[in-house]
């Protein structure tokens, strides 16, 4: 682990992850996954009937920073994301912690 990652880690183990995207080791790691990602959505992108090009205003994890804290600096786990699509990310994950997986009720 780098000085960096040591760095990160002891702030998620202290539950102060908010404190993470305020060091400036994060800014240029952010930086740099939005040039990887040429500031475009790569969700938006996915969805290729949309056929347009969203600007990325977010770096996600996608594995939980709080969960995975030695994935906080991986390229591997950070995408660019809009709006809407970073929110949609946290959602999900909200919903799968607080609902069971049966969503098939019928309505009539
Ligand atoms: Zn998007
Ligand atoms: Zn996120």
């Amino acid at each position: 682990m780098n000085n960096d990652l040591v760095r990160v880690c002891e702030l998620i183990a202290n539950g102060e992850e908010n404190k993470v995207y305020k060091l400036q080791l994060w800014r240029r790691k952010r930086a740099a996954i939005l040039k990887r990602d040429n500031y475009e959505c790569q969700h938006c992108k996915r969805k290729a009937w949309r056929r347009k090009i969203v600007k990325a205003t977010h770096v996600h994890h996608i594995k939980e920073l709080k969960y995975y804290p030695e994935l906080a600096l991986d390229d591997d786990n950070l995408i660019s994301l809009c709006f809407e699509c970073h929110e949609e990310q946290h959602d999900r994950n909200e919903n799968n912690r607080k609902q069971p997986k049966f969503v098939n009720e019928e309505r009539w």
